[in-house]
């Protein structure tokens, strides 16, 4: 069994379901098939959510008829008149309905959960509507009745399994499934999200349950590529990545995939295609367990990290000293991306504002503290990088007049990570790209 998972874009459009139809019959494999809401859905959702939180019914009354209207659009050029058009009218009233009713009643953090949930569960029910005009037997498979992440909100994925195995054991005979993206329960029973982009997540916790063939990221790109196409002039896809390159590279920046989708096909070892639904024949990306080869595949870039320096002469040959600053960071639940060190002073970064002003203070007794801002980590990763002296040579020379702020090495095989000044990204992508892979 294989899992296909379609993006936003390529269930967009009326047109592109159809495609998506086309590249699911294209083999005779069973297969389970996760979409994500249609583009643009879900950032419509989160604007009704924070309009009812500012107590504007009215602005969110208007981009609810907006949003209706297009859905409304949506389905008479998705289907023919007929019954499943008619059923596909009535779903569409239904959760509308649902999106109506909730102007009237208080708002709260659960309630905007079940808004962000409608994109997953109108496009996964319009395109079985599409499905079942065509006659192509199918089931829809509720993520609600299986997906569950715990007070963590990490993914529970021994009782994922379970649920799963239950219900595609209850239809033997079914050789497709439709399943939303994105959309689980949490600890409290109540649904909830894997954080946006969180639909290759549920893809890749279906493929490790199901322990699936393979499981392919339709996306609207031909893969990863070794640089960001909209800072440089000439990138190129990569045909293959370990689990551990695309790990990295996801998280440091390659939006094609969610970050977290990478552990679970890497533990379960399903290989995970990224592929393109507008060029279907085009080779795209495969992530599997083995490296192709020795040295650079790309550049990525994270922005809007923040560097820390904490330092103390009191540091000097004294121990316990970095386990106390961690603890504060731990305290905050604030990940920490990058760490070096001297005798006498410790900087790292964190992605996020949320805790700062907490965090310094809790500093500020172990030294003196310095904060930079509008910083972004770029990252070259690749497979044993150390071993290729060349790619090191390569790198530190092409960064010629770059201010690089930290240098981390050595904590993965994989990853040289440089921190600069935001200013300095565009340049320092360019420069890398052409000093590692000559573009
Ligand atoms: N629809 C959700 C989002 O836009 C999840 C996804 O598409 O991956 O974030
Ligand atoms: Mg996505």
């Amino acid at each position: 069994m294989k899992i296909m998972k379609f993006g936003g874009t390529s269930v967009g459009k009326p047109e592109r379901m159809h495609q998506v139809r086309e590249l699911i019959t294209r083999d005779n494999e069973p297969k389970i098939v996760v979409l994500s809401a249609l583009s643009g859905t879900t950032n419509t959702l989160v604007s009704i959510g924070e309009s009812c939180a500012q107590g504007e019914k009215a602005g969110a009354k208007d981009i609810i008829d907006k949003l209706e209207a297009h859905y409304r659009s949506f389905v008479k050029d998705l289907l023919k008149p007929g019954p499943a058009r008619d059923k596909a009218n009535g779903i569409v009233s239904e959760h509308f309905e649902f999106l109506n009713i909730i102007l009237k009643i208080s708002f709260n953090e659960a309630l905007n959960k079940d808004i962000l949930a409608q994109g997953e569960l109108l496009s996964t029910k319009l395109f079985s509507c599409y499905l079942q005009q065509e006659g192509l037997t199918h089931k829809l498979l509720p993520a609600l009745e299986f997906m569950s992440i715990d007070s963590y909100d990490e993914p529970q994925v021994g009782s994922i399994k379970v649920r799963l195995g239950m219900l595609l054991e209850e239809n033997k005979e079914t050789p497709l499934f439709i399943t939303q993206g994105y959309i689980c329960r949490n600890a409290k029973g109540e649904i909830d999200n894997l954080k946006r982009g969180g639909s290759d997540y549920t893809a890749s916790l279906v493929a490790a349950a199901i322990q699936a063939s393979v499981c392919e990221i339709w996306t609207d790109i031909d893969g990863m590529h070794n640089n960001d196409p909209r800072i440089v002039d000439k990138t190129l896809p990569i045909e293959t990545l370990s689990f551990d390159e695309a790990a990295e590279l996801a998280y440091f920046g390659a939006k094609i995939l969610h970050p977290a989708s990478i552990w679970p096909a890497q533990h379960y070892n399903v290989p995970v295609k990224l592929l393109n639904t507008m060029q279907p024949d085009a080779k795209g990306t495969i992530i599997q367990e083995k490296a192709s080869s020795r040295g650079a595949k790309a550049v990525a870039a994270k922005d809007g990290i923040i560097a820390i320096k904490i330092k103390s002469s009191r540091m000097l040959l004294a121990y316990g000293f970095l386990r106390k600053i961690f603890e504060v960071f731990e305290k905050y639940r604030t990940p920490i991306d990058m760490v070096t060190t001297s005798e006498v002073a410790v900087s790292l970064t964190i992605d996020t504002k949320a805790h700062l002003a907490e965090i310094i203070k809790e500093l500020e007794p172990f030294g003196t503290v310095e904060v930079d801002e509008e910083q972004t980590i770029v990252s070259v990763v690749g497979h044993e990088l150390a071993e290729e002296k060349a790619t090191l040579t390569r790198l530190f020379d092409a960064l010629d007049g770059i201010p690089v702020r930290m240098v981390s090495f050595g904590g993965s095989p994989h990853n040289v990570s440089l921190l600069v000044p935001a200013e300095h990204k565009k340049k320092t992508l360019q420069l890398l790209n052409k000093g590692l892979f000559g573009l």
